[in-house]
Formats: structure tokens, sequence, C-alpha cells
């Protein structure tokens, strides 16, 4: 690797970082029904709202000893966690999408690995913590692989996206129906948004 080529790495690292700062505060929002852009991050414990300088992915975490700058109470490390594990999807995304750091960069490729990596990481995290897959995240998903589909990143045409996620639907609906002994759709409206 040349030193630009580890310049770029160190810098999609730093970006993993800062994604997974955001998938942290979406993780805990969203399976609790809060907007993931209002209200600005607050302590949960004093509830002192969050500056810049509290919200720097795993440094703050770091210089603050893992505590609310404002009351002392301790910061989950869950946070810090979803950031590092962020940071290195993104840098193994990255290796991937530049063939082991050799090629150009496949800029599509990094941009459906990287989104694909992030969601993947939100439910995985949500689902941890309460055992479900909120509609949302799985609509969004939806969303995005199908627009990176139409843009042409990645092997999947349109077509194929439109193709495998109706089959993947229905191989849950089915699945869920035979299980549970109803539709899991009914389920998530009943319990869940
Ligand atoms: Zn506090």
């Amino acid at each position: 690797m040349t030193i630009r080529e580890h310049a770029a790495a160190a810098f999609v690292f730093l970006l993993g970082l800062f994604i997974g700062s955001f998938l942290g505060a979406a993780s805990y929002r969203i399976p609790r029904g809060i907007s993931i852009v209002w209200p600005p991050s607050a302590c949960p414990a004093c509830r002192a709202r969050l500056g810049a300088a509290d919200l720097i992915p795993v440094a703050s975490y770091w210089l603050l000893r893992g505590r609310c700058r404002h009351c002392g109470a301790p910061i989950s490390k869950r946070y810090v966690v979803i950031e590092l594990l962020t940071g290195v999807l993104f840098a193994g995304v990255y290796a991937a999408a530049t063939r082991g750091f050799g090629a150009a960069l496949d800029w599509a490729g990094f941009g459906a690995g990287a989104s694909l990596a992030s969601l993947l990481l939100l439910m995985a995290v949500i689902d941890l913590e309460h055992m479900r897959l909120p509609d949302t995240v799985n609509a969004a998903g939806a969303v995005i692989g199908f627009g990176l589909a139409l843009l042409g990143a990645g092997v999947v045409t349109p077509a194929h996206a439109l193709y495998g996620a109706a089959l993947g639907f229905l191989v849950v609906v089915v699945c869920e129906s035979i299980v549970l002994g109803h539709s899991p759709i009914a389920v998530d409206r009943a319990d869940t948004n």
C-alpha cells in the first residue's frame, strides 16, 4: 500500500466512525419511536444537551472516561462498540471495492457495500436489544437497495432487485404464517410503530 492508499483507508475508517455514531443514536431512537433528527442528543440521566465536543466518535467517550461531563452518569459502551464496528466494516468494504487496495475505487460498489453494512449493523443491534426488526428500517433498506440497482451499483439489475425483494418478502410471510399461525404484517401493526 502506498501512503495515499493508507490515507484513503484511514479516511474511510474515520467516516465509518461518524456514520457509526449516527447508527448508535438511530438504534436507540427508531425502536422507541423517537425521530432520528430531533431532538438533539442529550444525556439520558440528566437531560443535558450534548455539544460537539461530547459527540466525537470514540474520542469523546475516551476523553470523558465513559461518563457524562455534567452529571457523571456512565455512558453505555454500545455506542463506542457500534462506532468502531462501523469503522472496521467501512474499511473492509473499502478494501473489497479497491480489490485489496490495489485497484481504483469502485465508488458504486463502495456505496452499495457501505449502505448494506450500515443497515445490517443497525438491524442487528435493534434485533439484539428488542428481538424485532422495525418495518421502517426494512423499507429504507429496500428503497436504498432498489435505488442503487437503478444507479447501476453492484451486479444486480433493477428487475432482479424487485424480484429478490418480492421473493424475500414472500418467504418471510409464508414461514411466519406457518410458525405463528398468522401474518407477520399483522404482528408488526399490533405491537410496533
Ligand atoms: Zn448527564
